[in-house]
């Protein structure tokens, strides 16, 4: 049987181009960069070579990038070195969403046991946050906003440019979580406005492991990591230069096929979109518009996503269900709930991240199995059968 992989806001498998970019760094150039011999300058140019390739692709400069381990990391440290810089000048509030990516929502609630307040903007139900209700948040002592730009359960694509407006007006930093968005979605970080940004590697065919954060000059970005004078003293350690390269290449290789890929994608999605929303009391999730090209997330009354994935995973189709993050555990996705899904709704999500690799075929296939395996799961569900008997009402 064949896999069919359409979880690639999970993860993504490594580009040809990603792979054949890190195969040096093994064995050839294997120097420490930060050694004045030749071997340890080589290693070093390869590195400075991996920067310049990540900011032409975002429109900034070498040197306002700084490699971490990945998009966590990046997350972490953002709001952290926000959070301290602001506290400095005794501003201690931060306004967010109620749908970030946990790397940012525990590193929030953790600031928020340290004395920080946090304003969680509401989510519209079409999973998208606007721009006035950002400016409305903030506050004289506001030290940071940070609002992911793509969510990677419901792919909305934020308002991005004009939450950045607002935020240089009131002068306050801008950070945005744009893990899903590179490589997939034009981001330019002056167009946008943005002052910090996080990305990661894997969520665009390069190595897991690697990914980096972007800081406006001029904006000061705290130590979490100490040690080494690595990333111009802001994070120490010997760089990881072998998945650095497999990044740079993967996302130079990402932005120049960006359109061709997007069209492909859009195309795969309409149509799975289209015939999964044909099963009876199926909503989609997230609004149809602003959407990454690649994501699709359904609800269906009546079943456990859970039981949803593991029938399709019989069948060789890797799906999700919410984040990864989550699965294993009962609480539904933070993220649908956020969109004000009721609990017994939210619990029968379905994830479809597709790839510019998948085909129509595959698409066929999903089409086929997804309904069959609704069809059963409520046949056996003492939910679906009140429903149906009108003990209970519809409520999609
Ligand atoms: C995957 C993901 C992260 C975490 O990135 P890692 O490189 O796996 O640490 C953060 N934010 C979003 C939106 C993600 O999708």
């Amino acid at each position: 049987m064949k896999t069919i992989y359409v979880d690639n806001a999970a993860t993504t498998a490594m580009s040809d181009c990603a792979v054949n970019a890190m195969k040096p760094y093994f064995k050839e150039v294997y120097g420490n960069p930060s050694s004045l011999h030749t071997v340890g300058q080589i290693a070093k140019e390869a590195l400075d070579g991996a920067r310049e390739k990540i900011a032409k692709c975002l429109n900034c400069e070498p040197r306002e990038i700084y490699f971490t381990s990945g998009g966590s990391e990046s997350d972490n440290q953002a709001i952290r070195s926000a959070a301290l810089n602001g506290a400095k000048k005794g501003k201690k509030h931060i306004v967010s969403t109620a749908f970030e990516h946990h790397a940012v929502l525990h590193t929030l609630k953790k600031l928020e046991k340290e004395g920080f307040e946090v304003t969680y903007l509401d989510v519209h139900s079409n999973g998208l946050v606007s721009a006035a209700e950002v400016e409305a948040a903030i506050r004289h002592d506001t030290a940071l906003v940070t609002v992911m730009y793509a969510n990677n359960e419901v792919g909305t694509i934020q308002p991005i440019k004009e939450i950045g407006e607002v935020c240089r007006k009131a002068g306050v930093v801008f950070h945005t979580d744009a893990v899903q968005a590179v490589g997939h979605i034009p981001v330019d970080v002056k167009a946008d406005n943005i002052d910090m940004l996080s990305l990661s590697a894997h969520k665009f065919h390069g190595a897991k492991g690697a990914g980096a954060l972007y800081v406006k000059r001029g904006i000061p970005l705290q130590t979490f990591v100490e040690g080494g004078a690595q990333e111009r003293g802001k994070r120490a350690g010997t760089e990881n230069l072998a998945a650095i390269a497999s990044m740079a290449a993967a996302l130079e290789e990402a932005c120049a096929n960006m359109e061709k890929n997007c069209g492909k994608e859009r195309i795969l999605r309409d149509k799975l979109i289209d015939g999964l929303l044909k099963i009876p009391h199926s909503k989609l999730n997230g609004d149809r518009k602003s959407r990454l090209p690649a994501n699709v997330n359904i609800c269906f009354e009546g079943i456990e996503g859970e039981s949803l994935l593991l029938l399709l995973d019989a069948k060789g189709i890797c799906a999700s269900s919410g984040s990864a993050c989550t699965s294993g555990s009962l609480d539904p996705s933070h993220v649908l709930l956020a969109l004000g899904l009721p609990h017994e709704v939210a619990h029968g999500s379905l994830r479809l991240s597709l790839c510019e690799s998948n085909t129509e075929e595959e698409i066929d296939i999903i089409l086929e199995e997804v309904p069959k395996a609704v069809e059963y799961l409520r046949s056996i569900s003492p939910v679906w059968e009140e429903l149906e008997k009108g003990l209970k009402p519809h409520l999609i």
